[in-house]
């Protein structure tokens, strides 16, 4: 069964209507699609949904659940920010799912933003102003803000498990071997595995060309899958030509290391189906 609950629109950082990615998904044989702006933060940004467009959001697709019923299964839900002071967004009516997400870290001294799913340049100016360039100090504190946000607001799919290694081609920043890495990798698989939460196989890097295997690498795939924990493949889509990028190929390599089911949301209900 196919399916795809991470998609992005218009409506924030991504482009074309909702509805067209409904068209590509039906034409592409999907039966459930879920959308997942960027839920409104409050500062400013160029990529998160402006709080003024999320009933819009929220209306269109309600019409697009009403107009495609029987046709294909369509769902609300935000990628929500977990930072010092944001929404909870679980609870918000109209919401069916939230992907929990941490794309930045708030500087505690300055108030500044400091990105870890930007540019280059980007990453390099978080790991040198906010971490003096030790590369483990930034480790440590985005996946500790990733357990945080499980233990404070679990959400239904936390986002890019690795999102730090979008920059890191031909190991620029480090390597995944590296025992700080992965023991902070591990400790947070334990909280996702203890809160139940779906890690996604997201292919959206690889099909906007930063990064040559989904979010998280294989080789914690494997892991996931020794330790009982639930997946679900996305495509992070931000157009709708790439609703299913590498899907095929992603499932293909889930059977090989034993997976034989993907968690979806489906007939309203959280459940396990064939990959
Ligand atoms: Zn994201
Ligand atoms: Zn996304």
């Amino acid at each position: 069964m196919k399916s795809n609950l991470h998609s992005h629109s218009r409506y924030d950082d991504g482009s074309e209507e909702l509805e067209s990615y409904i068209k590509a998904a039906i034409e592409k044989g999907f039966s459930v699609y879920g959308f997942s702006g960027h839920a409104p933060v409050n500062f400013d940004t160029n990529w998160h949904m402006k709080a003024d467009y999320l009933d819009d959001y929220l209306n269109t697709i309600d019409e697009l659940k009403e107009k495609y019923e029987g046709t294909i299964e369509i769902y609300t839900g935000l990628e929500a920010d977990f930072y010092p002071g944001c929404m909870d967004w679980r609870s918000k009516a109209g919401i069916d799912y939230t992907i929990g997400a941490v794309h930045f870290l708030k500087n505690e001294q300055t108030g500044s933003v400091m990105d870890l799913d930007g540019t280059k340049e980007e990453f390099i100016t978080t790991l040198r102003e906010g971490f003096n360039n030790d590369i483990h100090s930034l480790f440590r504190a985005y996946f500790e803000k990733l357990r945080n946000m499980l233990l404070e607001m679990p959400p239904n799919i936390i986002a890019h498990l690795d999102i730090i290694k979008k920059n890191n081609s031909g190991n620029f920043f480090f390597e995944e071997t590296n025992p700080v890495y992965q023991d902070e990798i591990m400790k947070t698989l334990e909280l996702i595995r203890k809160t139940d939460t779906i890690v996604e196989i997201n292919t959206g890097g690889m099909s906007r060309g930063y990064v040559t295997e989904p979010y998280p690498s294989r080789w914690i795939w494997k892991i996931c899958h020794d330790m009982g924990i639930h997946i679900t493949v996305t495509s992070d889509s931000h157009h709708p030509d790439n609703i299913d990028y590498f899907f095929d190929e992603a499932c293909a390599q889930l059977k090989e290391i034993g997976y034989k089911e993907q968690r979806i949301l489906y007939n309203n209900v959280w459940q396990d189906v064939r990959l």
